[in-house]
């Protein structure tokens, strides 16, 4: 292979919360099997591997970094991380996410270790260490995003809790004992006791009018209007305890291990470290391990950083934290040039209009890859507007 830039082409997932016409719209189709389109993947996930269009054939990203992993990654990366230590996405969010929350790398590893030596299966539904890696997440916003993130502030969540009359005790519990008494109360309160508590309280919501910066737009969302019949899903407090943040096209969040979060409703683009270690506390169906759960959880008020991030001549940077990846946006004008040397492997996604890159013309939707230690440049043959992934 002679060519060091490759057009890549990304995995779709089809999960049950994804839309039906963003995706496909964006990778220039119709939806006409009304599949849902949750995310676009593009990296070298060994589940869903990104394909490259070489010279010699498609060819999964994941299998030549096997095979050559200097060559793709840089020296520097591969003896840090050994893999593409990020996984990049495109999330059309229509129905809302289970709330979640990422171990730390350390607790990752032991609690890897742990389920091995237990011999917990890899794929068992009870299972919550997939592999030994911490799960540190950015996203920016395509368009209006609204999402949970973190605990309220101590008197806004006071305020919550006094003003529900179901909650009156709980706002008792919380100024005894903070965060963590609450959040341990409602995760282990037996069900009979939860649905007791909050079907009248639901009941209410779904009857009134309710703007989204309110939780109960999203738990009359969560049931479509209808009480439910069985047992009610614990995640409903988590709807009343975290900050309900709304991003606006292009500002961004980061989630570090420990902060509790859910996509409720909206577009993005999402890059993570790679791994699947998730923690869930509801709003699902899936396996809540609550013991397991509590440890990992930060018990702070948070409020919500959003990121509107830096300009810098053609380039938009978020400034993040994490070590595994980096995220930019790269806008120009038709006939305006980016001049760049990659330091590890990027990838850039196409949002809106056309791009000359080395050998390639691209255009909305598509997305290329740069191996490391490549001089390149972009031009905009209309305006354009990419994202950029790399490592830092
Ligand atoms: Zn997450």
């Amino acid at each position: 292979m002679k060519h060091k830039i490759f057009k890549l082409q990304g995995k779709v997932q089809h999960y049950a919360w994804g839309g039906y016409e963003f995706i496909p719209s964006l990778l220039g189709f119709e939806n006409t099997d009304h599949k849902p389109y949750a995310e676009y993947w593009m990296g070298a996930h060994p589940s869903a591997s990104g394909m490259l269009e070489t010279e010699e054939g498609l060819q999964s990203w994941y299998d030549l970094i096997q095979r050559e992993p200097i060559k793709h990654l840089g020296k520097k990366v591969y003896q840090r991380f050994g893999e593409l230590p990020y996984l990049f996405k495109v999330l059309d969010v229509n129905e809302m996410l289970s709330i979640q929350v990422h171990p730390t790398k350390e607790e990752a590893r032991k609690g890897f270790e742990r389920e091995e030596a237990a011999g917990v299966p890899i794929q068992a539904s009870h299972r919550n260490y997939k592999d030994k890696n911490h799960k540190p997440e950015v996203m920016v916003a395509l368009g209006d995003f609204w999402l949970l993130h973190g605990f309220k502030k101590e008197d806004e969540l006071q305020q919550t809790l006094n003003s529900i009359p179901e909650f009156d005790f709980l706002a008792k519990v919380f100024a005894a004992d903070g965060y963590y008494g609450l959040y341990k109360m409602v995760m282990e309160m037996p069900p009979n006791e939860a649905d007791e508590l909050l079907l009248p309280l639901i009941e209410r919501e779904i009857a009134a009018e309710h703007s989204k910066d309110q939780p109960g737009y999203w738990v009359s969302k969560l049931y479509n209007g209808i009480l439910p019949a069985g047992n009610v899903d614990r995640g409903i407090f988590s709807i009343y305890f975290f900050n309900i943040v709304e991003l606006k096209k292009g500002e961004g969040i980061y989630q570090g291990a420990g902060v509790p979060h859910a996509y409720l409703e909206g577009q993005n683009v999402e890059l993570m470290a790679n791994s699947d270690n998730v923690l869930r506390g509801g709003l699902t169906p899936k396996h809540i391990d609550v013991p397991e759960l509590l440890k990992h959880i930060v018990f702070e008020g948070v409020k919500p950083n959003i990121l509107a991030g830096n300009e810098l001549e053609h380039e938009i940077h978020y400034p993040l934290p994490a070590e595994d990846f980096g995220i930019s946006a790269v806008n120009l004008e038709y006939g305006r040039e980016y001049v760049s040397t990659s330091t590890s492997a990027e990838i850039f996604l196409i949002m809106k209009g056309e791009i000359h890159c080395d050998h390639l013309n691209l255009k909305r939707g598509e997305v290329f890859v740069v191996l490391p230690d490549t001089e390149y440049t972009i031009r905009g043959i209309e305006d354009a507007s990419l994202f950029k992934a790399f490592v830092p």
